[in-house]
């Protein structure tokens, strides 16, 4: 199977990135802190190994706010223009990365596995058809494709090994 290659970057065009490989899995989630963070609806991000992403140009600076779990969570963003390419979450620390997905050239070649944490989702944004919804976090285990839920295990496992 050809892995696909996609390519994306920041709106200022400073920083650009490559991503090899499909996601392990993809989030569209309305929770108080997404919509905080990005001013937004909601944020869609593809999970993924960080190592199947390279950045082509441009420079990351790190910017530590609260996560949801009550880890940290470190946004990397253009030193530019601000924008936040990817997230490295408390769980799988800097070996997993949650990658912004409007920051694709092709936004739409990907597609959420899931929508979460629809309880706090404004009141007028509807719901797509065809994917899970989730008023809060969901069970991975019943929506992941067993080589994707391969990929998280060794990937928490590489974590708590350090
Ligand atoms: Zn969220
Ligand atoms: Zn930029």
């Amino acid at each position: 199977m050809i892995e696909p290659v996609r390519e994306g970057g920041c709106g200022c065009g400073a920083v650009r990135y490559r991503m090899e490989g499909e996601p392990i899995m993809v989030h569209n989630c309305h929770c108080r802190l997404c919509q905080q963070q990005t001013g937004s609806t909601s944020v869609v991000n593809a999970f993924i190994e960080t190592d199947r992403i390279t950045l082509l140009q441009g420079d990351l600076s790190d910017h530590v706010v609260p996560g949801g779990s009550g880890g940290p969570h470190t946004m990397r963003r253009c030193t530019l223009c601000g924008a936040a390419i990817w997230s490295h979450y408390a769980r799988l620390g800097n070996l997993g990365a949650g990658l912004r997905v409007g920051t694709l050239d092709d936004p739409g070649s990907v597609t959420p596995d899931v929508v979460i944490f629809t309880e706090s989702k404004m009141p007028w944004v509807a719901l797509p058809e065809g994917i899970p919804a989730f008023e809060t976090y969901y069970d991975f285990r019943e929506v992941l494709a067993p080589d994707k839920q391969e990929r998280l295990f060794a990937l928490a496992e590489k974590a708590r090994q350090g």
